[in-house]
Order: C-alpha cells, then sequence, then structure tokens
C-alpha cells in the first residue's frame, strides 16, 4: 500500500515545472525553491510511511508554505496577550508613539549626535539626555549607557577596581540570562565583601565590614523575587549616613527604574530613582525599558564628579548608545516632564491605567467575534507586570479564556505560528488571551488570528 503511493510521489525536475512553483523560482530563485521541493518531498515521503495519504493537490501548496515560512523575517511584530506587560522575551517595554518616530527620524536621517549646533563643536552624544535626566531626577548629573548590565559593570570598574564592595548577602542576586552579582564583580575588577544574612543585614554589619581598602557599599534591587517573614535591612538614609561618615560611595541599583510612583496603580514596592537621589546615594542605576517604558539602556545619576570619571573609563565607548536609543530614550523621558503625558502615551503605563471595565468590554468583543469558531467565555483574572519588577503583586485583568478539543497546547503553538504571531497563557487546559497587555488597535487582528487558529487546528483533526 504504501509503496504505491511512495511510487505516485512526482520527482523533483517534475515538481519545479508546475506553474505555481515556476513563479515562486521567478521570486525566490531556483536553488531556494529546489531546496524547498526536495524538502516537502522528504517529508510527505516520511508521512507516507507513517500511514498517511498522499494528497498531489497539497504538494505544490506545502512548498509555498515552507518558502514563506523560512523567507520570511526571523523578528516579527507579535500579539502579546500573556498579560505580563513588560516580558523579556518580547523585547519588554513597547515605546510611545513619539519614541518611536524620533528613533525613525534618527535612523533614517542626519543627526546632531555629537555635535553641537550653536558652536559647530564636537560635543557628547550623553548630552541628549543628561539634562532631562538631571530635571526628572533632582540630579548633581547623569549619563546612559547599553543597559543596567553595562552601567553596573562601568561604575564598578571605573569605581572600586581592586577594591572592596560591600553587599548585602539578602542582594546577591541573579537578575536572569546569568547577570549575577557576585560575577558581574569579578568581570569588573571589584572585590566583593559580603555583609549580613539573607534575611538580616544591619546597618552594624556595613559599618563592621569597612576597611581602608573599601570603595563603595553596592544596594541591589530585590528586582525579581522577594524575601518575606523575619527580614529588614537598613533604610537609604542610613546607608547615607554611614558612607557619608566613613568616607566611602553608596552606589543604589534599583533596577526597575520607575520615574512615577506606581503605587498609584495599587503596586507599591518599586524604588523611585528620586527618591534614592534625595536619600544620599552617590549614584543611582536603572534601566531604560522596565517601568520607565523606554528603549533598552542603563542610566546612571547622581555625582557630576562621578559621572566624570565614568565617562573617562574605556569600557564607556564598548557600551555607549546607538543614536536610535538615545533619540527614543530622549523623546521617553520627556513625556515624564509632564506625568499626565507620560500616562496616556507610555504603552506599559496607558494599559496598567486601563479599567476593568474597559477590559471587559474589549474581552466580550472577543468573545462575540469568535464563539462560533471555538468555545470561548470572558472573565477577570490576575497577571503580573513582569521584566523582573513587582515579583509578588497580581494585578487584576481581564482574560477571554478558550477550551479547543485539540487540547490548550495544540491552540497556543497554533496562535504562535499565526499571521500574526499571539503569544497566549495555557492555564487550567485553556488558553487565555490576557486583554492588558493587547493593545486596542490590535484586537481585530487578533480576532482573526483567533478564528484562523481554531479553523486550522480542527481542519487537521
Ligand atoms: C534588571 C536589572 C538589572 C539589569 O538590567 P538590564 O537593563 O536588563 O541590563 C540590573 N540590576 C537590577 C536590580 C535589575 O533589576
Amino acid at each position: 500500500m504504501s509503496n504505491q503511493l511512495l511510487r505516485q510521489l512526482p520527482a523533483v525536475s517534475q515538481v519545479l515545472l508546475e506553474p505555481s512553483i515556476v513563479a515562486l523560482i521567478a521570486i525566490h530563485g531556483h536553488e531556494v525553491v529546489a531546496d524547498a521541493v526536495r524538502a516537502t518531498l522528504d517529508f510527505q515521503r516520511e508521512l507516507i510511511l507513517n500511514g498517511d495519504a498522499f494528497d498531489a493537490d497539497q504538494l505544490t501548496q506545502n512548498v509555498a508554505i515552507r518558502i514563506q515560512q523560512q523567507e520570511s523575517s526571523k523578528l516579527r511584530t507579535v500579539i502579546n496577550a500573556t498579560g505580563v506587560l513588560l516580558h523579556t522575551n518580547l523585547g519588554r517595554a513597547p515605546l510611545a508613539e513619539v519614541a518611536a518616530r524620533a528613533a525613525a527620524e534618527a535612523a533614517t536621517g542626519y543627526f546632531n549626535l555629537e555635535l553641537d549646533l550653536a558652536t559647530g563643536k564636537r560635543s557628547q552624544r550623553q548630552h541628549a539626555v543628561r539634562e532631562w535626566l538631571c530635571r526628572l531626577l533632582g540630579s548633581e548629573s547623569a549619563t546612559a549607557v547599553n543597559n543596567c548590565a553595562a552601567a553596573t559593570v562601568l561604575v564598578l570598574r571605573a569605581l572600586a577596581m581592586g577594591r572592596e564592595v560591600i553587599v548585602s548577602r539578602g542582594q546577591l542576586v541573579e537578575i536572569g540570562g546569568s547577570f549575577r552579582i557576585p560575577d558581574i564583580m569579578a568581570t569588573s575588577g571589584a572585590i566583593l565583601r559580603e555583609v549580613g544574612t539573607t534575611n538580616i543585614t544591619r546597618i552594624e554589619d556595613y559599618e563592621r565590614a569597612i576597611t581602608a581598602n573599601t570603595a563603595m557599599i553596592l544596594r541591589v534591587h530585590q528586582s525579581n523575587y522577594r524575601v518575606r517573614g523575619f527580614t529588614s535591612s537598613p533604610p537609604s538614609e542610613e546607608i547615607h549616613a554611614l558612607s557619608r561618615k566613613r568616607q566611602v560611595l553608596f552606589v543604589d541599583d534599583i533596577g526597575s527604574g520607575a520615574l512615577i510612583d506606581y503605587a498609584r496603580f495599587g503596586l507599591p514596592g518599586e524604588p523611585l530613582a528620586a527618591d534614592s537621589i534625595r536619600a544620599g546615594a552617590d549614584l543611582v542605576l536603572f534601566s531604560g525599558d522596565k517601568l520607565l517604558g523606554g528603549p533598552q539602556a542603563g542610566i546612571i545619576a547622581g555625582r557630576k564628579d562621578l559621572i566624570e570619571t565614568i565617562e573617562r573609563d574605556p569600557l564607556m565607548r564598548a557600551f555607549r548608545l546607538d543614536k536610535m536609543t538615545l533619540a527614543a530614550l530622549e523623546a521617553t523621558l520627556r513625556l515624564y516632564l509632564r506625568p499626565e503625558k507620560a500616562l496616556t502615551e507610555i504603552p506599559v503605563l496607558r494599559q496598567l491605567n486601563l479599567s476593568m471595565d474597559e477590559l471587559r468590554q474589549r474581552a466580550n468583543q472577543i468573545v462575540e467575534a469568535v464563539r462560533a469558531t471555538i468555545p470561548a467565555e470572558a472573565r477577570d483574572d490576575v497577571t503580573f507586570v513582569g521584566g523582573g519588577s513587582l515579583p509578588d503583586q497580581a494585578y487584576p485583568t481581564v482574560v477571554v479564556a478558550l477550551s479547543p478539543n485539540e487540547g490548550a497546547d495544540a491552540l497556543a503553538r497554533a496562535l504562535r505560528i499565526g499571521n500574526p504571531p499571539v503569544l497566549s497563557r495555557v492555564q487550567g487546559g485553556q488558553v487565555l488571551l490576557d486583554l492588558r497587555s493587547i493593545f486596542a488597535e490590535q484586537v481585530e487582528l487578533l480576532i482573526n488570528a483567533v478564528r484562523q487558529a481554531a479553523c486550522g487546528l480542527a481542519r487537521q483533526s
């Protein structure tokens, strides 16, 4: 039986003469198409050996699908229906329109990146963001590099190479993707001096550890985890007072870099960069693409003399921002000069600000539109902000729960490889589409994607 079917499979040369395949050759060239035909025939042969039927009409279509998948861009815009607003695998913070436009303008044109227009002389690229950062944070100076990991390495290298840096044992964190404080310390050439315990570190612990070779006290925000129960660590003001008295630096790596207080969303506990400066940190470090809602960047703000030392380090050049990122960062920072603008224009803030009623309305619209194709219902749920921020604080949301006959994993996969790709949450045998991270203008696209994925699955089974 299968032998007979195998004999029906056409030769590669024969398939290449089919009109639809000839058309593909005109677009993609002979080699790409011939490879795709060969791979498709190999796959078909395997299917037959596994007892499947052979459909000659389907063959040329499968070649076209294979080429389309292989030749299309690897990076694609996806719909984030996971509910996680700062999803590191999905590029963290989406940019505000004005920031994206600024980046595009910088990209396609010339740009006074390192040129002072008034004097015609060369200037520093960080000037574009320094002034805005100082105004927003109340700091003496500021600079920006590639990301917060780079900022940490740079600060340790420029200010503590060969000297001791005191860190609480409760803050020897791994942020993810091999960013571990002890490793970063080793890479930068600073010497880690651990103090205290996992749950308790007292100001006396810091004080006893200070020697003539101590360069700084580094505090690292517990971004992506929490220690609960019997815990304590000294407030910034106490660390500041100690660092003054013993003449060591106090550097505060707050990680997430909120420029407005997330307590307004019912999400307390994220340190504000401005608070850290006010409490006396010599330098504060944070990311541009977490709670700030801008492009990937690492911001260093604080004392002018220290920023100057840091900017003289040779690694500054290796970690510098490109013109598109700088333009996007400047535009994002300027939105914060009028916080009500930041709240409506920065996607992360805008999405957090959406009311449950608004989300329920959108969810019902989706349910109505897909119900004929797949069992669906809207319900209230909770989600997390993500991106190593606010790890234990559930945020209210609304989900569309889909119950496919073919199983949740199969539908989640079909959604992922659809057009546009949709990333969902699989939970309790259902596929959840979380409205908190779906943009208003994506709802129609999402409805189409769900229908297509569900129909595709039903056809296969
Ligand atoms: C996220 C984070 C970092 C790393 O920031 P990137 O911008 O991702 O390099 C460093 N420190 C803390 C405390 C963080 O939360």
